[in-house]
């Protein structure tokens, strides 16, 4: 899962939300067996070309494996003597330079081969297709009190040159009993996904803290989690910080949501 959800009201995230994690990919045998059958035979060609190429730079055995996440463009991790990559299916055309960063990716000069693998991946962006629910789940975009299409077409507008490429909704009602927090809104990085809390569509929320909460999932997608010092994924890093600040309005949206939790709370 890669759903980030929005901590405006928890202080932090469910750490399940964030599993998907260079760090924590999903157990190997079922992922072999679920390639072998998906992905398309030259897929697998190229992951013996790549993993012949890393193997000779890593000098120790390694395992390669295309996968078509829209999400997670490289991972790695140890399993019993072997370094398996799971890489995203673009690596099939890499040149050596790539090959040689990746290589290093797993050594001491992360930083710096990171960035080639960086630079690769934006060149190579539009091989990163979304996953095929995408078109098919019918979204609510227009609210009873807020539209979110025009508002997340206004932001866009405004704040990203209008390169933030995402289907917002409102989400269901989720059943049950009150809550002691909720979660104003999530992105769901491999659907490139928004989804907003249904209980902030009422008169009683202001348009500018929704603004708000669709301006933090679109953020998501400008700045993507990072890998933090010690190796865990940071999804609101400094660098998100610093950019949710300079939101127009955004003392006043948190304010709000201070004086007016309890508002929503009821509703969720
Ligand atoms: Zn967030």
């Amino acid at each position: 899962m890669s759903q980030l959800s929005l901590p405006f009201l928890t202080t932090r995230e469910a750490p399940q939300a964030h599993s998907d994690t260079r760090a924590a990919p999903p157990s190997g045998p079922r992922l072999e067996r679920s390639v072998s059958l998906e992905e398309p035979r030259p897929h697998l060609a190229m992951a013996a070309r790549l993993a012949e190429g890393l193997q000779r730079m890593v000098r120790e055995p390694v395992e390669v494996e295309l996968t078509d996440n829209a999400w997670t463009m490289v991972s790695y991790r140890r399993v019993e003597g072997r370094l398996r990559f799971r890489l995203h299916h673009m690596f099939g055309a890499a040149g050596d330079d790539v090959i040689t960063a990746l290589a290093g990716f797993t050594g001491h000069k992360r930083k710096q081969h990171g960035r080639t693998i960086d630079l690769f991946v934006k060149q190579n962006r539009a091989l990163i297709r979304s996953s095929p629910e995408r078109d098919d789940v019918p979204l609510t975009t227009r609210g009873r009190v807020h539209d979110l299409r025009e508002i997340y077409d206004d932001l866009n507008r405004r704040h990203f040159d209008g390169r933030i490429d995402a289907r917002i909704g409102w989400g269901r009602k989720p059943p049950g009993r009150r809550r002691r927090s909720i979660k104003m809104g999530v992105y769901l990085h491999d659907r490139r996904l928004i989804r907003l809390h249904p209980a902030l569509d009422d008169e009683q929320v202001p348009r500018l803290f929704v603004e708000l909460v669709v301006f933090h999932e679109m953020l998501h997608q400008h700045l993507p989690p990072t890998e933090g010092a010690s190796g865990r994924r940071c999804v609101h890093g400094p660098e998100f910080r610093a950019a949710e600040r300079k939101f127009p309005g955004y003392e006043q949206a948190r304010a709000w949501e201070k004086a007016h939790l309890h508002l929503l709370l009821r509703r969720s």
